[in-house]
């Protein structure tokens, strides 16, 4: 049977719902057989090809996030948030709080930041936005929150696409134990 194609991806995050992920151990090892994944923040693909399911973790933040979180949309039959961040925006969101100036002074122009930093513009890095989940720019087909969300739970919302369920997670097995 032929393995379903999957692309994953970052946005704003800390790489902790992948770390999740790697977390499932030698159940990957049964998972490799089942799936093929096409790309990945190690392969660091700019561009994705067609796959059956799309996974992102963080936040949408800037205008690179967006045109990620829509490229890899365009892509995938299935699209799938892991973490909080991407759910919901997550901790990343409490910058909301604050203007874009004044999180860049700050992010820049800390008390250990030497004298003659500058302050980026938007030539230097992508543009910064209000922080949104992902469903705020893309449709989204399934969730598995939690910060990260435990192997338990990637390993179910998995297992259930492959059954070609979209699944709903049971909420106990959203606790991180
Ligand atoms: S949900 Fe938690 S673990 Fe995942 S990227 Fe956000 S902060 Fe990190």
């Amino acid at each position: 049977m032929a393995k379903v194609k999957v692309a994953t991806a970052w946005l704003d995050c800390c790489s902790g719902c992948h770390m999740s992920f790697l977390d499932l151990d030698e159940a990957l090892i049964g998972l490799a057989d089942k799936i093929e994944i096409l790309a990945s923040p190690i392969t660091d693909i700019k561009k994705f090809t067609p796959v059956d399911v799309g996974i992102i973790e963080g936040s949408v933040s800037n205008e690179h996030d967006e045109e990620v979180a829509k490229d890899l949309r365009a892509n995938c039959k299935i699209l799938m948030v892991w973490g909080d961040c991407a759910c919901f925006g997550g901790i990343n969101s409490m910058r909301n709080l604050f203007s874009i100036e004044d999180t860049l002074h700050r992010y820049y122009s800390t008390e250990s930041t030497a004298q003659d930093s500058k302050i980026p513009t938007s030539e230097d890095i992508p543009p910064l936005i209000p922080v949104k989940p992902v469903n705020q720019v893309v449709k989204v087909d399934c969730y598995v929150p939690g910060c990260p969300p435990s192997p338990k739970a990637i390993h179910y919302a998995l297992a259930e696409l492959l059954e070609g369920r979209v699944p709903v997670l049971p909420s106990e097995i959203m606790r991180f134990d």
